[in-house]
This record gives structure tokens, C-alpha cells and sequence, in this order.
């Protein structure tokens, strides 16, 4: 069978013509290099806006029956230039000026949030010669807005069966009545592993602005080191754990399949990137950590209730206050007569106060309080599993920096460490832990 490789390129590898330029290179230096996904343009600059973003600020403006002709301007001038600079045949000002009017005429915050991805990938069609594929056809939700994979997966084979060479628009799909609905926010990633996963691709490439996952977050350690190997589980904690580089989600889809996914900067062709591998793959850092991410903003809701280990019904009780208030538990680390909530902040909004009293009625604690404020970092790798010494260097590091350690947990498959620390100590933590183990 002939091999092909779908390959996704980020925002910020279509973020003008002369990234564009790039991208076309790229694409067209591999011929299995047949089905490929764009995001939206994002920042060419550090004060840049991504199209998305405007996007959803002209749906907001809009619902407001406001005027949104100055934040459209920016994108229609983005796409302007791109057009112009690559001289492409294709009536822009048409497309753009029809997706106004629907903005206008009050479509839904999905519709206009995908439209980045939808004229982004009008013009990388065109320029690089390849058919244009609505995502609406292909990636297919059901009434409800849920994801139909198996109705997703039939059509890619049906549709692009018969086309050798597509763009498909990343981020959204529809409903089967055409109503428009996206992935979250970075779920082009999704859409490039669908359909890799769809034409039995070889290999999914996902083209991005750094050189593959690092160990840490570039905005915190200056050029860390990019991770070779790094297994589907390891990758996944990090991306839940705040590296975006690869949307979490995105790795359901291609580990089943076994297919494996390459990161790549296409702003430096030679780099290998990273290469994401089989859970069971020979561990490539044995001894030591393969990453380090963090997310600021959780509270911790801490309640002691002397021998609460011996009423049978306290944790279903505790959980069933947050289950009706639709609150979802990070963490739940306890001892004999406490146990402590690690909630993401943003759930709780204004409901924290009635969540407190619930517990009180319900679950009759001696004590409850509440801290805000806590961040997460979690220390990721497979060499970590049965090696000494590893949390050992992690404390040192944060002691040594002063950093207040508020709590930990080891996940049973000893692939994570989590630690809380005050927000403020976010990018601190995991810089010293970086500088411990490299
Ligand atoms: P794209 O637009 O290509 O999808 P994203 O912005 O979603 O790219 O993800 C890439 C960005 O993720 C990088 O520019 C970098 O700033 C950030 N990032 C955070 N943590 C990491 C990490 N551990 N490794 C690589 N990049 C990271
Ligand atoms: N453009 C969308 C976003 O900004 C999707 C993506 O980039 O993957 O979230
Ligand atoms: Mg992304």
C-alpha cells in the first residue's frame, strides 16, 4: 500500500506568506506528504493577534449588536497580504465580505471561530495545488455536538479515498444538520490525528514553531532541551498539564491506530523534532525525568473530620456535592482524618461558598477551609518508575529555591510527581527543577 503522512501546520507556520513559503517547501520535499492540516494564521510576533482570537471578538461584538468593522479589518488585512504577497487567483474579498455578513446576521461562536481555519486552508490549497476539503464534510458531530468518530472515520475513507492530494481545515467539524462546531481552543491537532488515524497514515506530522517538545515551557527556561522520544502517556500528562504543544486529545486517535507522530519546527527543516512512541517502547531516559509542565489557578478545599475513615458513606457524600454542582477533582490527596479538594479555580466561580455549606450539611466535618492560589507542576517520565533518589533531587531543588511544597502526589503508575505550590512559585519550581536535572 502507498505510504502517506498527514501533516498539520500550527498557527504560527501560517502566519503570513513567508511562512507560507516554508510550509510549501516542507510539503512539497515529501510526496507521501499528501493530506495536510492548517490552523488558523497565528502571531508573527510576540504583541500579534491570532485570527482566532479576533474572530471570537467580532462574535462577541457582534451578539452585542455592536460594530465589529475594526477588528475584522485586522483579519481582512491578514488574508489580504497573504493573498497578494503569494499572488494567488482567488477572490478574497468575496469570501471575506460573505463570512462578514453571516458574523452579522448572528451565526453561531463556533461558525465564526472556524473560519480562520476555513480560509486559511482556501489559500494553502490553492498554493500549494492540492483540493480543497471542507472539514464540515468530514469531521462529523452528532445532534448533540458530541465528536462521531465512527461516522468520522467512514467518511475520511469514503471522501478522501478518491483524492490524492487535500487540504482540510483544521479546528471544527459539523452537525448533521451543517451546524458548525469546533474542537477546544488548539484542536487543530485533533482534527491532523483524525485523519491521519482515517487514511492509515504512516506517520502524523504536526509542524509547529519550536524544535519539538522541550522539557519545559520556552517562555520559562531559556532554549531547554528538546525531548527525542517521549512515550503517548508522557506526552499526554504534559499537554493536560499545560505544554500545548500537542492538544491532549489529539493522541486517542493515532495510539490506537499505533501510528506514531513526529513534532517538527518548520522554521528549521534539519531538526528530527520529537517522536512520540508506543507506550512499551524501550525508555529512553532511564534514571532520570523526560519533562516538566504546570497550571496556575486551583483551590484547595481542606476538610479534617476525626476517624472520617470509618463511616462508610463520607467520601460518596463528599463527592456528591460536587457531582450535583457539576464540579470536576483534580487531585484528592488525604491522611487518617483529613482529605483535600485540588479544584481548578475557574469551575468554582461563585459557587464556592455553596459548595462549603453543602459539605457542612452533608458531610459534618470538624473543620473546612479554603486556600486559592495553588499551582500544579508535575514532574513527568517513565525512568522515573523504581529509581531512587528522583523526588529527592525535586525537593532539594524547590528547598533550595525557598519554595513552599503544599502538597504531593505520585500517581500509582509512578510515571508523575505533582506538586502544589503558591501560584507565584509556578515558573520559579519548574525552572529549578530543570536546572536539577540537566
Ligand atoms: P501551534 O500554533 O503550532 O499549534 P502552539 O502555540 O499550540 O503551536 O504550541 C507551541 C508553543 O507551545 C510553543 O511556541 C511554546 O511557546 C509552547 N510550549 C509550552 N510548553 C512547551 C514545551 N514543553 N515544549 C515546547 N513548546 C512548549
Ligand atoms: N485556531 C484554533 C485556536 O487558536 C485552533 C488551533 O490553532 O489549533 O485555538
Ligand atoms: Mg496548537
Amino acid at each position: 500500500m502507498e505510504e502517506i503522512i498527514v501533516a498539520k501546520f500550527g498557527g504560527t507556520s501560517l502566519a503570513d506568506s513567508k511562512q507560507f513559503k516554508k510550509v510549501k517547501e516542507i510539503v512539497l520535499a515529501d510526496e507521501r506528504r499528501r493530506y495536510i492540516v492548517p490552523s488558523a494564521p497565528g502571531k508573527r510576533y510576540k504583541k500579534d493577534h491570532k485570527v482566532t482570537d479576533l474572530l471570537y471578538m467580532c462574535y462577541q461584538l457582534a451578539s452585542h449588536k455592536l460594530n465589529f468593522d475594526e477588528v475584522y479589518g485586522i483579519i481582512e488585512k491578514r488574508f489580504h497580504d497573504i493573498c497578494n504577497d503569494l499572488k494567488l487567483e482567488i477572490d478574497i474579498g468575496e469570501i471575506l465580505s460573505e463570512i462578514k455578513e453571516k458574523i452579522r446576521a448572528g451565526e453561531s461562536r463556533d461558525y465564526v471561530a472556524s473560519r480562520g481555519e476555513y480560509i486559511n486552508g482556501i489559500l494553502l490549497s490553492e498554493y500549494l495545488g492540492f483540493e480543497f476539503v471542507d472539514a464540515k464534510d468530514l469531521i462529523l458531530f452528532d445532534e448533540k455536538g458530541h465528536f462521531d468518530w465512527e461516522g468520522t472515520n467512514k467518511k475520511v475513507k469514503e471522501l478522501l479515498g478518491s483524492i490524492s492530494t487535500a487540504v482540510i481545515p483544521g479546528f471544527y467539524g459539523a452537525k448533521p444538520n451543517g451546524e458548525i462546531v469546533t474542537f477546544s481552543r488548539g484542536g487543530s491537532d485533533i482534527t491532523g490525528a483524525i485523519i491521519a488515524r482515517g487514511v492509515d497514515s504512516i506517520l502524523y506530522e504536526n509542524w509547529t514553531d519550536v524544535p519539538g517538545f522541550l522539557m519545559v515551557d520556552p517562555k520559562i527556561v531559556d532554549n531547554p532541551k528538546p525531548i527525542e522520544t517521549i512515550t503517548y502517556k508522557e506526552l499526554r500528562e504534559l499537554s493536560y498539564m499545560g505544554a500545548p504543544v500537542l492538544h491532549a486529545e489529539s493522541i486517542f486517535p493515532v495510539r490506537e491506530a499505533g501510528i506514531p507522530i513526529n513534532i517538527r519546527n518548520t522554521n528549521s527543516i534539519e531538526d528530527p523534532g520529537t517522536t512520540i512512541v508506543n507506550d512499551l517502547s524501550p525508555i529512553a531516559n532511564v534514571g532520570t525525568i523526560t519533562g516538566i509542565a504546570g497550571k496556575k489557578d486551583f483551590t484547595v478545599i481542606a476538610i479534617e473530620k476525626t476517624l472520617m475513615n470509618q463511616e462508610k458513606d463520607f467520601y460518596r457524600k463528599l463527592i456528591t456535592v460536587l457531582e450535583t454542582n457539576d464540579i470536576t477533582i483534580e487531585h484528592m490527596p488525604s491522611s487518617i482524618d483529613s482529605v483535600s479538594l485540588i479544584i481548578p479555580s475557574a469551575q468554582l466561580n461563585s459557587k464556592l461558598d455553596k459548595i462549603i455549606e453543602e459539605i457542612r450539611i452533608y458531610c459534618k466535618p470538624d473543620s473546612i477551609d479554603t486556600y486559592p492560589n495553588m499551582a500544579l507542576i508535575a514532574v513527568v517520565g517513565r525512568g522515573m518508575i523504581r529509581t531512587k533518589g528522583i523526588s529527592a533531587k525535586v525537593f532539594t531543588a524547590l528547598a533550595n529555591e525557598g519554595i513552599n511544597v503544599r502538597m504531593i502526589t505520585q500517581g500509582s503508575s509512578e510515571l508523575n510527581i505533582i506538586i502544589g505550590v503558591e501560584n507565584d512559585d509556578l515558573e520559579k519550581g519548574i525552572a529549578a527543577i530543570y536546572r536539577a536535572f540537566n
